[in-house]
């Protein structure tokens, strides 16, 4: 029984191909949730997620996991280019330099992450953020609060817990 409530607004903003699924890139989306909604669904923007997770933990979700959505840019994981054709974006609304991810985002995209962990055979090291794969051009997530949500998914989907 999933515990977040869930709806679907379709982005434009998607690639023509096929999005490998490899794993998850982590945002936040500085807007608040409405207004990045707004945003991510307007073709002038040109960007998009394949989720977004508001400070209760209710998820929009923008695109199917198999899209191209323009998340992450210039980037590169794991010896990899151009992470938008083989990570899936996930993003929190607000900004977590100003205050800390709430609890309920973060149970929320564990549930994401449920339904889907063994679906792409997503292991924890293929879970990172937007810093770590375009560093020196992106800030999000604030550090703190990374080691907050990769310990939570550790705990988790790591070695010991529950898959
Ligand atoms: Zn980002």
């Amino acid at each position: 029984m999933p515990r977040f409530r869930e709806f679907a607004r379709p982005t434009p903003n998607l690639t023509a191909g096929r999005n490998a699924c490899l794993g998850v890139v982590l945002h936040h989306s500085v807007m608040p949730f409405g207004p990045a909604l707004d945003r991510l669904t307007d073709p002038a923007s040109g960007v998009s997620y394949h989720a977004l997770i508001d400070l209760d933990g209710t998820r929009c979700v923008l695109a199917p996991d198999d899209a191209i959505a323009h998340h992450a840019g210039v980037s590169s994981f794991r010896g990899r280019d151009g992470c938008n054709r083989f990570m899936l974006g996930v993003a929190f609304a607000g900004d977590t330099w100003v205050e800390p991810l709430t609890a309920a985002q973060i149970d929320s995209v564990l549930e994401w992450l449920q339904d889907r962990w063994t679906r792409h055979g997503w292991t924890p090291d293929w879970i990172t953020d937007h810093r770590q794969v375009a560093p020196g051009r992106k800030n999000d997530l604030c550090p703190s609060e990374w080691t907050r949500v990769e310990g939570a998914i550790s705990g988790r989907f790591g070695a010991g817990g529950p898959p």
